[in-house]
């Protein structure tokens, strides 16, 4: 192994999966196509997707998201990142997008689901100079989450904090939860964050809501007002709060035929003053 990180990898994982209850992690790993779901995550999902058509389509939009801002950032300077429920890796993971422009950026992933710690292997397999690492924590309990990341990034130096698809799993934490990591991470630092919203399929948003709920898993859409407010304080980098395909497309990205009730979540980066 190359580092503390990997070895740590390496030693056996004992997890407990209760596979009969539907989980966000596997029904999002069923909606990219991947493999990591059961019986009860792909019934989920089939209701999920019955009422909101546009699951998929949100998921690949936000994985987009996820790699233009992590290259954006990396190519801006940022040699520190930490990705708040990463979810079920797929190709290419954040650090891959951070390491092709900045071999040496250090790469800190955390989930609460244990099949994510399951499959962190390969999470972790990053450049020689890079260090990659996964902690179990969860986003609800912000310092001790940090403190876990400070085993391997400095907190003292600039960190991109990215919270994709997830604060909507939070109702009502959810900008408790932010302002703590914004008042721990130093200037410098950027925030990355995507959010459902109702504002472009309303109907189909009320009803994808009752599903997840119905399957034990609450979750809430904003409006861009909403959303806005998680970056208080911080300065938004152009252009602002769009839906996810909108923020800074790439040719490569692929997103021009992407409609906003395809991704249905808005999205925004902005750093610290
Ligand atoms: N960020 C990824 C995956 C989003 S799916 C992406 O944008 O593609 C949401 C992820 O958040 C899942 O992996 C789920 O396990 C995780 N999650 C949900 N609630 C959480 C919590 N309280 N703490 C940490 N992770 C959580």
């Amino acid at each position: 192994p190359a580092n503390e990180a990997e070895a740590e990898a390496e030693r056996e994982v004992e997890v407990s999966l209760d596979i009969h209850l539907a989980h966000s992690a596997r029904m999002y790993d069923f909606y990219l196509g991947g493999t990591t779901n059961f019986p009860a995550d792909r019934e989920a999902a089939g209701r999920a997707l019955a009422v909101f058509p546009f699951a998929r389509s949100a998921a690949r939009a936000n994985r987009a998201f996820m790699r233009r801002t992590t290259r954006l950032l990396a190519e801006s300077g940022i040699r520190q990142f930490l990705d708040v429920g990463t979810g079920i890796p797929t190709s290419p993971n954040l650090h891959e997008v951070a390491q092709r422009t900045a071999p040496d950026a250090a790469v800190v992933y955390a989930d609460n689901d244990p099949i994510v710690l399951l499959h962190a292997k390969a999470l972790l397999h990053g450049t020689e100079q890079g260090v990659t690492a996964y902690v179990q924590a969860d986003v609800r309990d912000p310092d001790a989450l940090l403190e876990a990341a400070a085993r391997t990034l400095d907190l003292d130096r600039p960190v991109a904090l990215s919270m994709n698809a997830l604060l909507h799993f939070v109702p009502d934490e959810a900008h408790r939860i932010a302002e703590r990591f914004k008042a721990r991470l130093p200037r410098g630092s950027a925030l990355v964050m995507s959010h459902l919203t109702a504002d472009f399929a309303p109907e189909e948003t009320a009803r994808l809501i009752q599903v997840y709920t119905a399957a034990g898993t609450p979750v809430a859409a904003c409006s861009s007002a909403e959303f806005a407010r998680f970056f208080t304080g911080w300065h938004l980098l152009a252009p602002g709060v769009v839906a996810t395909p909108r923020w800074n497309p790439s040719p490569e990205g692929g997103a021009e035929h992407v409609t906003d009730a395809d991704a249905a979540c808005y999205g925004a980066v902005a750093l610290r003053p």
